[in-house]
């Protein structure tokens, strides 16, 4: 199951407590203060992995505890400190406070380490109070809880490319040609209940990764149909190709359904629509009236768009589109490293 959300509350251990001991020796009224420090407790670290791609494992278990430090004891012995505690989440989690809301880490890339909670200090004990006027301390301190914070994750996915169109426009037959991954495909609207990700081998070492999100109806984001809570999906794409049906019994007006998906976009967030945007006219092999491909393509020279016609089916168009693409995603990746 895909799960993009979670909220869980977590908790670091408590320090251990400080002790109060004295040494016993004879003649020696106190022996000496002996009693040693309590442990740290331990931490809730959260930490991106390349075996997580989806937040279902918190789906159940939304509380999570790190153990607390031991007390210190007799003969100067500090307390075992607690056990940290880690917790992976896919690359492309998002955490928020989820009381405050504020933004506390991003993970961009796998094996990146969060403190999400940190383990409260041990107390000092007795033996650390002596000094030249008090040589029998009875002071000692209590251990420092741990912080516990309520999180908010939230999965972003990391594609290159995110693909959009109306539900039915040809997406996840797109992805499934070009990539290895196999998502459902159906006649009927709405089969995307999840986002697929798949990698596109352009040659032995080079790749990029495209994002079939759920189908976009009018409306979305007044809630109608799947809503726009998969658009998040693609808010961190270099670049979005736009697939329009082009069967004739659709009957539209492709300009049409271009605009309504951008409104949907322009609707989620500004940014969205600012995205480098490519055109794919999708499902050529059942066009008959070839004026309204025409149409379109004039309506992309004119904004700029860059334009394809293909079908998934047959293929035609397809390796086109898939090797212009990898060209875009490699300029997009150099310029992001230059910029930096
Ligand atoms: P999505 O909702 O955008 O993911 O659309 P799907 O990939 O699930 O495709 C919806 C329907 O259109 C399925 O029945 C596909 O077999 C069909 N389809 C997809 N691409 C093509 C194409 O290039 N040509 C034809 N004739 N049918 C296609
Ligand atoms: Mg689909």
């Amino acid at each position: 199951m895909f799960v993009d959300e979670a909220l869980i509350a977590v908790k670091a251990g408590d320090g251990g407590n400080g002790c109060v001991a004295f040494r016993r020796e004879k003649f020696v009224p106190h022996g000496g203060p002996s009693g040693g420090d309590g442990g740290r407790g331990g931490s809730v670290i959260l930490r991106s992995s390349e075996r997580r791609n989806t937040l279902v494992h918190f789906r159940f278990r939304p509380e999570h505890k790190a153990s607390p430090g031991r007390h210190g004891e007799g003969s100067n012995k500090t307390g075992k400190s607690g056990e940290d505690l880690v917790l992976e989440v896919p690359a492309g989690t998002v955490v928020h406070d989820a009381d405050r809301g504020e933004k506390l880490f991003d993970f961009e890339a796998a094996d990146q380490e969060f403190v999400a909670a940190r383990g409260g200090d041990g107390g000092r004990g007795n033996a650390r109070f002596a000094s030249s006027t008090n040589q029998a301390p009875r002071r000692w301190e209590p251990g420092i809880a741990g912080e516990e914070r309520s999180l908010k994750l939230e999965l972003k996915l990391l594609a290159d490319v995110g693909l959009i169109g109306f539900p039915n426009a040809g997406k996840s037959t797109l992805i499934s040609r070009i990539s290895a991954a196999h998502p459902k495909i159906a006649d009927y609207p709405f089969t995307t209940l999840q986002p697929n990700l798949g990698v596109v081998a352009m040659d032995e070492f080079d790749s990029f990764m495209v994002a079939d999100i759920p189908g976009l109806i009018e409306g979305a984001h007044l809630g109608h149909g799947l809503g726009t809570r998969f658009l998040r999906h693609i808010e961190r794409t270099r670049l979005l190709v736009h697939l329009i049906d082009m069967s004739d019994f659709r009957q539209s007006d492709p300009l049409d359904d271009y605009r309504v998906i951008m409104e949907e976009l322009a609707s989620f967030s500004g940014a969205l629509p600012q995205k480098p945007m490519v055109v794919a006219a999708s499902k050529i092999d059942v066009l008959q009236d070839s004026a309204r491909a025409d149409r379109l393509e004039q309506f992309c020279r004119r904004e700029g768009l860059p334009f394809f016609r293909i079908s998934a089916v047959t293929g035609e168009g397809v390796e086109k589109l898939k090797y212009y693409l990898g060209s875009r995603v490699r300029e997009a990746r150099e310029s992001a490293v230059g910029a930096k």
